[in-house]
């Protein structure tokens, strides 16, 4: 028996070996024999686990719910110490503690964990009362204990559970608070204090209540400005009320926050806060990206677009607005000639100098591109308006140092007032683009206002277009052609094909009604290659020293396969029999191709005129860089308007050019014999113009070459 119960022993407490008990077989007293032991143990043997010791702790009484807890038998408890049970739990000053204070007679209580018989762990809430004599001395101690096996777990569990949940809270990656449905707040992580800006003074006095915390933020300015009762006010209905909710919160540091609050089922909430400053930095720059031109930081269309239907409610409750729409002039030759980033330079100059010359309240917008365009909001008469266009005209008059280059550049602008030309976005832009464009043909560095009759025009234009698409379809072209005199001989030297549309309604339509449309358009391509092989297939029947003159668009020059569509056309005939006349402007927009495509076609022997000379840009560098055999005079120098005398100069100065450069110079327009003698006084070599002929039909034509015109 003895060797079981050291046995059982051993196995509770892992420290000590027990020594085997002398006293199990020594008289222990009896319980009768103890001042007031029995009375104890008869009222408490019901209620609970009882047990007697002696002084030295020898057990000399044991109830049946000891025993039954215990799992051990009155004979194996009776004559050993409570060490039986002991299961190591507990260090031992804990049971010293117990005996320094129960040796003095007086009671001890304390939970303690103990180990049954069959090696299971019960807890127990013990009092440990000594018992005494009438001397007051101590006879014996009484240890009364109720099992709380299932409290203590409980409480562990709830221990352990609270460590874990503080655990999670720490390593949640914004600040958390937990508040009860008392709204006190029950816990929280340490990154709260911090993201918040909690005060230390608020923990003071152990966890604040929400209304504490509500009302230091609000002192502190963290709702921004307002009645410091009304801003708790509305925290604190908002608690009561339970709902979940979501918001973002600027600080007064400008971090921001995002606040999120969730009730538990029980009552309370838990918060979140999680610092959103850097995904709110990157939010805007985004914003700021998608409505914002990266290079000049001006509004895109996007926003712009915006900005005008924000104008146009207000125009809508009686407000007045103005578009300017500009594009720069001579942009692309800066880009072209100085490369892209003097022109993104530029761009930014531009955008800076139009920011100064508008209110504040006006928007100026980079469209794409050398597009810009100004909201003026709520001009009261024209003279506001025109102010407004003559200060953006005047400050990108003015020209601009970037770098080592200094470039002039200019502005044109198209301008459209709300309500009376439009009351939506895009017809304010489309008549803002229509009276830019209309300013620009008219002249550069000009402004100028959508008019009706412009729309009108626009209206028009497309009407055109449809109908030059269907006269390709339909054979609905025709090539006239004005022959070319030679000066001294005035014998046709040459025709210039010129087409003519022939119009269901209107009859033969001359090209200059409908050429522009038809570049503009897209159309010129098909209609030049028409016109190209016709004018040769009707060459081919004139005599051999009789050329033939076809017109070329910028389109047709940008196009690579111009150089294999002459071939195509001229067949058998001698490319020197071919002539294709290009307007100076024209090489202005695309010079590097124009040069590549005429650089081939002139080696294969087709010869080049440079047509309308003096109109354009009358850039003499022109006729160095690009291969002309012909310079032919703009007909506004024979026009009897003007300055007579300056046109004579111009014209004696262009044929003495021409014979520098070795290039035959041609005088277009020639309507009268006088003229026709100064020109020849002047010594010009070719002459073009009603005086000789109209363009006529082919068949017409044909008859000239054998007469003097
Ligand atoms: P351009 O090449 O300068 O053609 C001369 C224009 O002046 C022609 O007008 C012609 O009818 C007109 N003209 C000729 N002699 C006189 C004159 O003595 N007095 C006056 N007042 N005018 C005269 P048209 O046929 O209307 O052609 C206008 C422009 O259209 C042409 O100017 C040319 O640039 C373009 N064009 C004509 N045909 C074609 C073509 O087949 N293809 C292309 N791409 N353009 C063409
Ligand atoms: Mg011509
Ligand atoms: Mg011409």
């Amino acid at each position: 028996m003895a060797a079981l119960i050291d046995t059982a022993y051993a196995k509770t407490n892992r420290k000590r070996q027990p020594r085997a008990s002398k006293s199990a077989n020594r008289q222990l007293p009896k319980i009768d024999k103890i001042v007031g032991a029995r009375s104890y143990i008869d009222a408490f043997d019901k209620l609970g686990i009882v047990s007697v010791t002696t002084l030295d702790g020898q057990i000399i009484h044991v109830n049946d719910e000891f025993m039954r807890i215990s799992k051990y038998s009155r004979d194996e408890l009776v004559g050993q110490t409570h060490r039986i049970v002991n299961s190591g739990f507990h260090r031992r000053a804990f049971f010293k503690g117990m005996h320094e204070k129960i040796s003095k007679g007086e009671p001890w209580r304390a939970p303690i964990k103990n180990r049954a018989r069959d090696g299971s762990f019960y807890w127990v809430d013990a009092l440990v009362v000594p018992l005494k004599d009438r001397r007051g001395k101590n006879t014996a101690y009484l240890s009364f204990q109720f099992e709380i096996t299932k409290a203590v777990e409980t409480h562990i569990e709830l221990q352990e559970r609270t460590a874990t949940l503080q655990g999670v809270m720490e390593s949640f990656p914004g600040g958390i608070s937990v508040f009860d449905r008392n709204l006190r707040l029950i816990l929280c992580n340490d990154k709260v204090k911090n993201l918040v800006g909690y005060p230390d003074d608020l923990f003071s006095n152990g966890l604040p209540t929400f209304e504490q915390i509500v009302r230091s933020n609000a002192k502190r300015g963290e709702y921004g400005p307002g009645d410091i009762e009304a801003l708790v006010a509305e925290r604190m209905q908002r608690a009561a009320q339970a709902v979940p909710h979501q918001l973002e919160r600027r600080r007064p540091n400008g971090t921001y926050l995002e606040i999120r609050g969730t009730p538990l089922t029980g009552g309370g909430f838990v918060t979140t806060y999680v610092d959103i400053t850097e995904r709110k930095k990157d939010q805007d720059t985004i914003a700021r990206l998608a409505h914002h031109d990266a290079l000049t930081g001006l509004p895109n269309r996007v926003l712009f677009q915006d900005r005008i239907r924000h104008a146009l409610a207000r125009v809508r409750r009686g407000d007045t607005l103005a578009l300017h729409c500009l594009d720069l002039d001579r942009f692309k030759s800066v880009n072209d000639t100085l490369g892209h980033p003097v022109g993104d330079a530029l761009l930014k100059a531009v955008a800076g100098r139009l920011q100064n010359v508008v209110r504040e309240s006006d928007t100026v917008a980079r469209l794409g591109g050398d597009e810009f365009a100004i909201i003026q909001v709520g001009p009261q008469s024209p003279a506001d308006i025109e102010a407004v266009a003559k200060r953006v005209i005047a400050a990108l008059a003015q020209p601009f140092k970037l770098g080592e280059n200094i470039i002039s550049i200019g502005t044109s602008i198209g301008i459209t007032i709300a309500p009376d030309d439009g009351d939506n976005a895009d017809q304010l832009m489309k008549n803002a683009d229509l009276a830019l464009y209309r300013t620009k043909s008219a002249g550069r560095g000009a402004f100028g206002y959508f008019e009706q009759e412009l729309q009108s025009r626009q209206a028009q234009r497309h009407e055109i277009a449809t109908g030059l698409q269907e006269a390709l379809e339909t054979d609905g072209f025709e090539l006239h052609y004005q022959p070319t005199v030679n000066v001294q001989t005035r014998r046709v030297v040459g025709c210039e094909a010129l087409i003519r549309w022939s119009h269901p309604q209107r009859g033969l339509v001359p090209a200059s009604e409908f050429i522009p449309i038809a570049e503009e358009a897209g159309l010129i391509n098909k209609i030049g290659d028409w016109v190209l092989k016709r004018a040769c297939r009707d060459a081919k029947r004139w005599p051999e020293n009789v050329w033939v003159a076809v017109n070329i668009s910028a389109a047709q020059l940008r196009g690579h396969d111009l150089v294999d569509k002459v071939s195509d056309a001229l067949g058998d005939m001698p490319a020197s029999r071919l002539m294709l006349e290009i307007t100076e402007s024209l090489l202005v927009q695309d010079k590097e191709t124009a040069k590549t495509v005429m650089d081939r076609l002139r080696a294969i022997g087709v010869r080049f005129a440079l047509d309308d000379f003096g109109t354009g840009f009358s850039s003499l560098s022109y006729l160095q860089v690009f291969p002309f055999d012909k310079i032919k005079i703009d007909r506004s120098f024979m026009a009897p308007i003007g300055d007579q005398k300056r046109s004579a100069a111009l014209r004696r100065a262009i044929v003495q050019l021409g014979h520098t450069l070795e290039m035959t110079t041609v005088a277009e327009g020639v309507e009268t014999e006088e003229q026709f003698a100064q020109l020849a006084n002047e010594g010009c070599v070719e002459a073009q113009g009603y005086l000789f002929s109209r363009p006529v039909p082919e068949i017409v034509v044909s008859n000239f070459f054998e007469r003097k015109l």
